[in-house]
């Protein structure tokens, strides 16, 4: 194709889209029905006159209603072009905002000045959607830095520790206490890999998962006797005493689920109690509801901590020194939410920390 015509082409193309555009598309249509009312309103006086409805001399009034039409015509479509600025524009500035959006820019902001009705309304709801997706956006890359740290730190470290045993091999340069110091740092840090992954895939498997399904019917205080159990290492390690206060109460629901998340607020409970401290873990039943509560003696946490343990790789020791990657109460979280639960913190520094799990009651 010539240059011309590909210029041409593409004026074309121009005209086209401009007369497809809201504002010339609103004022013609004003102009088209303008001109129908004064075609149909001479129309009919003329209809009326063959009929002699109108005698001869009536004519002479004709004249000024199709002067008013006329006049109405050429004022209300230019009126037409300036009210539908009010309209056009914020919509025109809506495409653009979207077109930002759609670039992963989430910062755009609408604002409401100048603008009519319902579109104030949808400039609001655009807003309110901004700063959703900017929320999101941010969770998603804070929670892939934490996810890449945590997951990048150990495997520097194993890697740099096998290195120089490798290196020993040859070399014989580390004594025998140093090859023991790097073999247990490698086997501490593969343990603490073993265990992000396996809590990621824990944590993913309940956040897609919208149904509990395999409910079956257990006692519930017999379920948090054997947790603590299964815990026993950690606490007599410790010299913590568990004080078990459980009535006997049957529950339905996923056992494997509501495990995890005693295994979990009970494991906290003994990692940040001081040496020789006390956890207790009571169970209620209560008309309307049954109540765990698992108390501990240990350092407790200020208003700030308590705000922000259930996000997703939180750890109030920003060193990492205590075992544990911050997943545990996110997975808690997940399945409260996914049992109907009510989760709450009571904490204080120095004195220690209760969660309280409500359970909605089984029905019989
Ligand atoms: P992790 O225990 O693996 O660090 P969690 O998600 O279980 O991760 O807990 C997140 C953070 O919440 C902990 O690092 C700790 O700072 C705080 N926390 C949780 N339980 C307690 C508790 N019983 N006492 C004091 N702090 C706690």
């Amino acid at each position: 194709m010539s240059k011309k015509l590909k210029e041409k082409a593409a004026e074309r193309k121009k005209r086209i889209h401009s007369l497809r555009s809201l504002r010339t598309a609103y004022t013609l249509l004003v102009l088209v029905i303008l001109l129908s009312a004064g075609i149909i309103t001479a129309g009919f006086y003329i209809l009326l006159y063959s009929l002699n409805f109108i005698p001869s001399a009536a004519l002479t009034p004709l004249i000024l209603p199709i002067i008013v039409i006329i006049s109405c015509m050429i004022i209300g479509t230019v009126l037409a072009g300036f009210v539908g600025k009010l309209f056009i524009n914020p919509l025109r500035r809506l495409i653009a905002a979207n077109e930002e959006i759609r670039q992963g820019n989430f910062k755009v902001r609408l604002s409401g000045q100048n603008v009519i009705g319902e579109l104030d309304n949808l400039m609001r709801s655009f807003n309110s959607m901004a700063d959703e997706l900017e929320a999101t956006e941010l969770f998603r890359n804070d929670f892939i830095n934490s996810f890449s740290h945590e997951f990048k730190t150990p495997i520097v470290s194993i890697r740099g520790f096998a290195r120089q045993l490798q290196r020993d091999n040859e070399q014989h340069s580390l004594t025998d206490e140093q090859r023991k110091e790097y073999t247990d740092i490698i086997a501490y840090e593969s343990d603490r890999l073993a265990r992000l992954s396996s809590n990621i895939l824990t944590l993913i498997k309940f956040e897609n998962q919208q149904i509990v399904t395999d409910k079956t019917q257990f006692y519930l205080d017999e379920q948090i006797r054997r947790t603590v159990l299964l815990l026993e290492k950690q606490w007599t390690a410790r010299d913590i005493s568990i004080e078990l206060e459980l009535d006997e109460i049957i529950y339905n629901f996923n056992e494997e689920m509501l495990a995890q998340m005693w295994l979990n607020l009970i494991g906290n409970a003994i990692k940040f109690s001081h040496k020789g401290g006390t956890v207790l873990v009571r169970c209620r039943k209560k008309q309307d509801f049954i109540c765990v509560d698992i108390t501990d003696s240990g350092e407790g946490m200020n208003e700030e901590t308590i705000h922000r343990i259930f996000d997703k790789f939180y750890q109030s020791d920003t060193s990492h020194k205590s075992e544990g990657n911050g997943l545990g109460l996110a997975i808690v979280k997940r399945i409260a939410e996914l049992a109907n639960a009510e989760l709450s913190v009571k904490s204080e520094i120095g004195k220690g920390s209760t969660f309280s799990v409500k359970l909605p009651p089984v029905r019989d």
